[in-house]
């Protein structure tokens, strides 16, 4: 029997000292509680992040068709240690054998494993219907590109277990409106990116589903004719979201600030994250297929261009941290683009403020230093502590 447990801390949007009172997993109450606001060095309480867009990380990479459900459990793991309660592992272009496997093992680890279940809201597929166009495709291989494929999605969803939950796609492709109408009607998120569009090819993609753009202002040629263009077709579409990546290098600042602007409430964070995150510097060789380089200030480029950026190795909650330290915006829309944005596109339970009364007790404690630095302090799915920072007691505000 859970007879519940007790948080405290200042409430991530009124700044209030709250009591988070939970039970059977949900939250029961969130009451004021006593005590002056603004104690130095007093936690914080906001929703859990939610992650679209997760190749890999820390070492661990969801395309590698060979890893194992002790792996995959141990990425959900570091995730909840870096505030994200929610993600969904990502998949990119490869041979169709090579798709399914990954596929397959995600599968797989949430049939056995209820944390991984818990944390995965299902598969992002990122190819391979993308544009091959240099720039565009990005570190996509060019090889493995194919056009919009029902049943290749067909194939996806028994692999998966019925788990897809977005595909990213480039609508100029043979096939792809089609393809948009029937995944719209499967429930499942479709997204442009990787694309080299004309305006009307995204136009007709938002009419036949399409309500995500993915990393928008990445994955595109490095030159463009100034405007008309995709992205400003797409910024401009009040019925897309758009993710971005704010690593600080995907991205100049002043164009994730426009861009951020420009979308407001639909703008969500992602990491797009791989499992060079938490890696030494140096050059790797990915996934077999082209040589990497990973400076030490987390750019993750290609060997031979280094103008393309090969995913990105920074967690989401330094995308957070950054929005606040890039003077885009407060700690509370900073939170709201990678936990409430997310979860509203996909159809989440728990709106509101992330913090209501009967829904999942999924949340994290964190702290803010005064140059911006965000501290995750602890992080609770499910009403119970998934991760504690090492010297913090978080049974001290519990019952
Ligand atoms: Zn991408």
């Amino acid at each position: 029997m859970d007879t519940g447990m007790e948080w405290a801390g200042r409430h991530w949007l009124t700044g209030e000292r709250v009591r988070v009172l939970t039970a059977e997993g949900r939250i029961r109450s969130v009451a004021a509680a006593s005590g002056s606001n603004g104690e130095e060095g007093e936690a914080w309480i906001a929703p859990g992040l939610i992650d679209l867009q997760v190749n890999g990380i820390h070492g661990i990479d969801f395309n590698d068709p060979s890893i194992t459900n002790d792996c995959i459990r141990s990425a959900v793991m570091y995730l909840h240690s870096i505030g994200v309660i929610r993600f969904c592992p990502t998949i990119v272009t490869n041979d169709k054998a090579a798709m399914l496997a990954s596929m397959r093992r995600i599968a797989e680890a949430c049939e056995s494993d209820g944390t991984v279940a818990r944390a995965v809201i299902g598969i992002h597929v990122e190819g391979p219907f993308l544009s091959g166009v240099a720039g565009a495709r990005g570190a996509h291989a060019e090889k493995h590109m194919r056009d919009p494929d029902w049943h290749e999605y067909l194939r996806w969803e028994e692999a998966s277990g019925g788990r897809i939950a977005m595909v990213t796609l480039a609508p100029e492709r043979r096939g792809a409106v089609g393809l948009i109408r029937k995944l719209k009607a499967r429930g499942v998120i479709v997204a442009i990116g990787h694309t080299d569009a004309g305006e009307e090819h995204i136009r007709e993609a938002v009419e036949a589903g399409a309500t995500m753009s993915t990393h928008l202002g990445n994955g595109a040629r490095t030159m463009l004719k100034r405007h008309p263009n995709f992205i400003w077709e797409q910024l401009a579409e009040d019925r897309l979201w758009a993710g971005f990546i704010a690593d600080g290098h995907h991205l100049p600042r002043s164009t994730l600030k426009a861009m951020i602007r420009a979308k407001r409430n639909k703008s969500i964070l992602v990491s797009d994250a791989n499992h060079y995150e938490g890696c030494a510097p140096g050059r790797y060789w990915k996934r077999n297929h082209h040589e990497v380089v990973l400076r030490p200030d987390g750019r993750l480029y290609m060997a031979e261009t280094p103008d393309i950026l090969s995913g990105a190795a920074l967690g989401l909650h330094k995308g957070v941290e950054n929005v606040v330290k890039f003077g885009i915006g407060s700690w509370a829309e900073a939170f709201a683009m990678a936990s409430l944005h997310p979860a509203e596109l996909m159809g989440m339970s728990g709106a509101g403020d992330g913090l209501t009364p009967g829904a999942d007790a999924d949340f994290i404690r964190y702290r803010a230093s005064p140059d911006h630095e965000l501290e995750i302090v602890e992080t609770v799915v499910g009403g119970k502590t998934v991760f504690a920072k090492r010297g913090h007691v978080s049974s001290d505000s519990k019952r």
